[in-house]
């Protein structure tokens, strides 16, 4: 049996098609239609019996998005390819193949993928984060997505940072999901950048912070290290919830070689254990964890 993932993002749409042992058999991009629905249904119709046409093989079909499947009316909502917002793309596109589609959140297809081949490869329970524009997550038990009834299950990025205060934290962070201080607002790629340039004027990207912070720059030896903290204090409180075996990063912070020797130390002061066993990994499959996880959606998730 094969197995085609797609991955949607803003401006463009991955196709990858593998075999039962993860092999990739086809990969195919393709830009995004933004314009319309029918016209982003039709183009994603055409890539799909495209590939069907190229390879004659039978293919189970899963696709990841940013943005949440209402779990009870099957809409799609917070997505950035906004022609999604509000259209049920499982139920149109079921009808059109006449074969099941499986959908879900690109950060829960990011951790199936690390759990099914990946860094979570053998672990029970696999806590996938990507730590890019945004700061998602997914949690994958025994191989088994993890759903439910709200569709935000390993959505940690929008809880509050644990142990905030101003003189260690800085001041209130509004988030745009209307709540303060996001673990997103401090962690995300994006969120590090922008309060290290509003503390000093600069324009700095977080690759600029942290190749300032390996060439001894105090302020950006300070803010790395606040950081640090601040993500050591929101795995703690991931690792205290699920107890995961293993924490798999992805996005572009995941780059960051140091992270990997400079988090668990601090983890392991925050977790309610005088030892931490949980694991920090880097992703595999980097980028192409999305698609994959897609493609594996089919096979690994089991309904409600
Ligand atoms: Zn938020």
């Amino acid at each position: 049996m094969f197995h085609l993932g797609l991955d949607i993002g803003g401006t463009k749409m991955e196709a990858v098609l593998l075999d039962d042992a993860g092999t990739v058999v086809l990969r195919e991009r393709r830009p995004t239609c933004k314009a319309h629905y029918q016209g982003f249904l039709d183009n994603l119709m055409e890539m799909i019996t495209g590939i069907r046409t190229a390879t004659q093989y039978d293919f189970t079909v899963g696709i990841g998005l940013p943005g949440a499947i209402d779990p009870q009316s099957g809409l799609i909502k917070n997505c950035n390819c906004l022609v999604l917002n509000g259209e049920n793309l499982k139920r149109d596109l079921t009808v059109l193949l006449n074969q099941p589609v499986f959908l879900a959140n690109d950060a829960d297809c990011f951790t199936l993928s690390e759990a099914v081949d990946g860094a979570g490869k053998g672990y029970g329970t696999v806590f996938g984060v990507i730590v890019g524009t945004g700061c998602g997550g997914g949690v994958v038990v025994k191989g088994q997505l993890l759903s439910g009834p709200n569709a935000i299950a390993g959505e940690w990025g929008h809880n509050p940072l644990p142990g905030w205060h101003t003189e260690q934290d800085g001041s209130v962070e509004r988030c745009y999901c209307q709540h303060e201080n996001c673990i997103e607002s401090f962690i995300s790629g994006t969120g590090f950048s922008r309060r290290f340039n509003a503390r000093h004027g600069t324009q700095y990207t977080p690759e600029m912070i942290i190749a300032a912070a390996n060439e001894g720059d105090p302020r950006a030896v300070t803010h790395y290290h606040h950081f640090i903290d601040a993500f050591a204090r929101s795995l703690a409180g991931v690792i205290n919830t699920i107890d995961p075996h293993v924490i798999v990063l992805g996005g572009g912070l995941s780059n960051v070689e140091s992270l990997y020797r400079d988090l668990p130390p601090v983890v392991e002061k925050y977790i309610f254990s005088p030892t931490c066993r949980t694991q920090i990994a880097k992703a595999q499959f980097g980028d192409a964890s999305g698609v994959r996880g897609a493609a594996w959606l089919p096979v690994r998730v089991t309904g409600d």
